[in-house]
């Protein structure tokens, strides 16, 4: 093994290149590998703090190193992989014997490697045979990818480079904030901002707005969940100021006659009624994003995308992107910053509900017929669609829910909406397995829990946010009690007869994903594990024979059949009140809750995800310790809460405890929480299941209805 090896970050899409040296003098002397930032296009050596500290977890103490099973006095005692396993294959049968497949579920990650999704999803089709597959990847990236697959034809986050935006004179940046949660990508901006070019959106002055309103461009802040409303104006401001591109237009896209109406209907002024943003600073914001088209992007993230009405605001967006001639043309465009470390890979190769390797539907036979040649199996033997991660969770245990399930590299627990309700579903399992690296709270309601490799013990590949696959390597051997998730299916595999074959060398599963994804919209077949490994640049989608990858998606023609964009006319759902007229549950208890206030949820740039990882590097939590709510000044007046004080929020689902912190960065009919922490500031126990997206099925996170109050010193000693 090299003395420092070349890798990736662990956490988010940017995959920020690094060294990983466990024989430096640093090493030696701190007791885990030395890391340096790696000269790559999208980080330039550069890291976040998250980054630097990565290698610390892997001389953690808190490491599981021996796979844990619950016994009959509820406590945990270390038992070997054999019992472990036999006792799993055992419950996988007994469930499937008693309640059909599938009464046994599956529960991935965005996190996990390329080859672990792909074999993840092949498990559980072919050796469980249930549909009940999903990931936690629904509460990310569903809205965006349903959107681009329904507007282009194909969901690749960026369809570009990230570099490309070096050049960029504007850019609009739609509920995303990635000044905060990937600061590396921020150096790709910086001529936009130097050109007066960022136009940010978000209800929040957030860092990322904080560059616009500094002379960088334009902020504007919307009241929450009125995103959609705010583009149909941006979209009818370039319409009647005649900024469209009509040349681009007629070329490549279809929909114009069918949109017009829509957009005619939202003038600046009744924009500015429902959205609270000024009309003119609309207008000055949508001639910014006309002025120079070549230069122009246009960049949607969660803030806008984990709405009910999600999937058709990342529509609208999409749609003045193309009014203004911007996708597949050099020189501009627009995506979506994929969130998780694989959040791009990871809804590519079957986790899924619906889907098979290569962005392959499950429900079309002729994807089936393909995916199960590649498999050994006959395409009948292959369940059908399984059901959204909600729904998944909010079933478990139920009659005809999942009644055992392996969760693996995700922390439902504090991720997942509702949270309160999916441990109750936890507990009500038959069986429940949890593969991770730490003990994290959702391996509290487990019956075994097995210890599973970090990133920098295993081999793989990670698909960024810009479409681009990229190899991690192994730098450091795992602790011998810990096993690859692919040793552990191929175990399972045999324990339960399986057909086909589970191979454990993630090359090989690489190769057979290549196979699988061949004619597909992601496909991978010809990019090989030796150009991954020369570093060579392998953009999907890369057919078989190709030359090349493709870094610049859209260029000739979309992903439709016949090559043409398509401009979907999307509005808000119902008339009545502007805002929000539909009936969905937790805006209904805003609407009705006098006193009620908006809850956005988000992150701090320390912590990462659930925090299962993040928490445990010492100077991530010395610098967030816990969860701190964001509240406007006069609201808080309004309520009594002085800056620093102890304060409740609750919702009907649950309460979460949190000291407060006065800033007028954040409007006064909403508050921010960060969704990273556990017991009573788990942020998801105030977000609603029942309000989802009815395309992706995305949960609402970023706009519930809360009450907060302040706590007396008496409550707050309790
Ligand atoms: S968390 Fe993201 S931005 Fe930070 S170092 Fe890792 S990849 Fe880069």
């Amino acid at each position: 093994m090299p003395a420092a090896t070349a890798t990736h970050c662990p956490y988010c899409a940017l995959q920020c290149a690094m060294t990983l040296d466990p024989a430096s003098a640093a090493a030696v002397e701190q007791g885990f590998p030395e890391v340096a930032g790696r000269d790559f296009p999208t980080s330039r050596g550069g890291m976040c703090r998250k980054g630097w500290t990565s290698a610390e977890l892997l001389a953690s103490p808190s490491r599981l190193t021996a796979p844990l099973l619950r016994g009959a006095d509820g406590a945990f005692r270390e038992v070997s992989w054999d019992a472990a396993l036999d006792r799993m294959a055992g419950e996988f049968r007994a469930a499937r014997d008693r309640y059909g497949a599938d009464g046994v579920g599956v529960f991935g990650g965005g996190s996990l490697t390329n080859e672990k999704a792909y074999q993840l999803g092949k498990f559980a089709r072919i050796a469980l045979r249930t549909s009940r597959i999903d990931y936690n990847g629904r509460f990310c990236m569903s809205s965006a990818a349903a959107a681009a697959n329904r507007s282009l034809g194909l969901d690749r986050g960026l369809p570009f480079p990230v570099t490309d935006l070096d050049d960029a004179r504007t850019v609009l940046l739609l509920g995303t904030n990635p000044a905060e949660t990937m600061p590396p990508f921020v150096q790709h901006l910086e001529h936009a901002r130097e050109h007066g070019g960022l136009v940010v959106v978000d209800p929040r002055r957030s860092a990322t707005a904080r560059m616009a309103d500094d002379g960088g461009g334009v902020h504007l802040q919307p009241t929450p969940g009125t995103d959609l409303v705010l583009l149909l104006g941006l979209a009818h401001v370039v319409v009647h100021d005649g900024l469209a591109d009509r040349d681009y237009l007629e070329r490549r896209t279809t929909g114009l006659d069918a949109l017009l109406p829509v957009l005619n209907a939202w003038w600046p002024e009744r924009v500015e009624q429902v959205t609270g943003v000024p009309a003119a600073r609309l207008r000055r914001a949508a001639h910014l994003l006309a002025r120079d088209r070549r230069g122009t992007y246009v960049l949607t993230g969660r803030g806008v995308e984990q709405h009910v009405d999600g999937t058709d605001t990342a529509t609208a967006a999409i749609n003045l992107a193309l009014l203004l001639g911007l996708p597949g043309v050099p020189g501009s465009g627009c995506g979506t910053l994929t969130g998780q470390g694989n959040g791009q890979g990871g809804r590519e190769h079957g986790q899924k509900a619906d889907q098979l390797p290569g962005y392959r539907s499950i429900t079309d036979p002729a994807a089936r017929e393909h995916v199960a040649a590649v498999w050994g199996v006959d395409p009948a033997e292959l369940p059908g669609a399984g059901v959204p991660a909600v729904e998944l969770l909010t079933t478990l245990g139920a009659d005809h829910g999942v009644r055992c399930l392996w969760v693996n590299g995700s922390n439902v627990v504090i991720g997942a909406p509702d949270s309160g309700a999916v441990a109750r579903g936890l507990q009500a399992l038959d069986f429940l397995v949890v593969c991770d690296f730490f003990f994290s709270e959702t391996a509290e309601y487990a019956d075994l829990v097995l210890p599973v490799l970090q990133w920098a013990e295993e081999e793989g590949t990670m698909t960024s946010l810009e479409g681009r696959v990229l190899r991690r390597r192994r730098a450091v051997a795992p602790p011998p009690g810990a096993r690859d998730e692919l040793w552990i299916m191929a175990e399972l595999a045999r324990r339960l007869d399986a057909p086909g074959t589970f191979s454990t060398e993630p090359e090989e599963v690489f190769e057979e994903l290549r196979r699988a994804s061949a004619g597909g919209k992601a496909d991978y077949s010809g990019i090989s594990w030796a150009a991954l490994d020369a570093g060579e640049a392998c953009y999907w989608p890369w057919p078989a024979g190709a030359a090349g990858g493709t870094p610049r998606a859209f260029l000739d023609r979309f992903g439709h059949p016949d090559g043409r964009a398509v401009l979907v006319p999307v509005r808000p759902r119902a008339a009545g009140r502007a805002v929000d007229p539909s009936p969905r549950p937790n805006r209904r208890e805003r609407l009705h809750a006098p006193g009620s206030l908006t809850l956005i949820t988000g992150r701090y740039l320390e912590q990462y995800q659930s925090g299962n990882q993040t928490r445990r590097v010492p100077s991530l939590h010395e610098a967030r310790p816990g969860a701190v709510l964001e509240i406007h000044p006069a609201t808080a007046a309004a309520l009594g809460i002085r800056d620093g004080a102890a304060v409740e929020l609750t919702s009907p689902r649950g309460r979460v405890l949190a000291p407060a912190r006065l800033s007028t960065d954040i409007r006064p009919d909403t508050v921010f929480l960060p969704f990273h922490f556990a017991g009573d500031q788990t942020a998801n126990r105030l977000v609603s299941a029942a309000a989802v997206d009815p395309v992706s099925s995305m949960p609402e996170f970023k706009a519930g209805a809360v009450t907060v109050r302040a706590l007396d010193p008496e409550e707050t000693a309790r």
